[in-house]
């Protein structure tokens, strides 16, 4: 790891302490973020990998994330789609024959302009000063609003005890209740011990870069500013924090 890199993910360790305030005080006065953490995927790599879900595993495995196959009852944080279907806005000739039906990793999009954090009543869901948008599983009151609001997919609901559907249960990480809604968490825990989020240090292709869009110099701001990159539904204007590079 680089030594920028290990500077970075302190930096964002840090952040992981200071979180509503500046949310609430700078961005919501739609002030730019000083740091915005996001991620690259390079998806003609991560198609290379095949079948592959080591991204998904190692995510899952680190969250205690159920293992429901009754998928009225599913929960999931990452998971893959059809190129076409993730990217359903973009026009035929962006789709090329080599990406139509491929499986892309999808997961919540940290997007700048939340629609599942301004409809809380609770105010369980919030985005940090860096951008990432976290939830308090002990404040939820099971509302739902926020999964009505994304307009992504990308939070789930526990209808029922997700613990007896967690095989392993990691100890560092807590459990989940029925009756709270859950989603990616762009490894918070993680970067507060200088770690990469687990989907990224999973990944045996390196399709995904994580890092602080704010920053020009940083790998993931190099990879967008250098190849073509997309988002999904862009015309929300939800602006999402992952961007595709195809
Ligand atoms: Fe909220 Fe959905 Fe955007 Fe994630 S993808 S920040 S859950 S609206």
């Amino acid at each position: 790891m680089s030594a920028g890199r290990r500077v970075f993910l302190r930096m964002a360790g840090r952040a992981a302490v200071a979180t509503a305030a500046g949310a609430a005080l700078g961005c919501a006065a739609g002030l730019p973020r000083r740091h915005r953490l996001g991620i690259a995927i390079d998806v003609r790599r991560c198609i290379a990998a095949g079948g592959c879900r080591a991204c998904i595993d190692a995510c899952h495995r680190a969250h205690n994330v159920p293992d429901i196959r009754d998928v009225r009852h599913e929960v999931k944080w990452i998971w893959k789609e059809p190129f076409e279907r993730a990217f359903a806005a973009e026009d035929a000739e962006t789709i090329t024959s080599a990406l139509r039906g491929q499986p892309v990793p999808v997961f919540c999009n940290h997007c700048d302009n939340p629609p599942c954090v301004r409809v809380c009543p609770a105010r369980a869901t919030w985005a940090r000063d860096d951008g990432l948008v976290t939830i308090d599983a002990h404040r939820c009151i099971g509302c739902r609003y926020c999964v009505a609001a994304c307009p992504y997919g990308s939070r789930s609901f526990n209808w029922i005890d997700p613990r007896p559907f967690v095989a392993e249960p990691m100890v560092r990480y807590p459990t989940r209740t029925r009756g709270v809604v859950e989603k990616c968490n762009l490894c918070e825990e993680r970067l507060a011990d200088g770690k990469l989020p687990a989907c990224v240090e999973a990944c045996p292709e390196r399709a995904m870069v994580f890092g602080d869009l704010a920053d020009p110099a940083s790998d993931v701001r190099r990879v967008i500013d250098e190849r073509y990159a997309i988002r999904r539904k862009p015309e929300l204007g939800t602006r999402p924090q992952l961007f595709y590079v195809i």
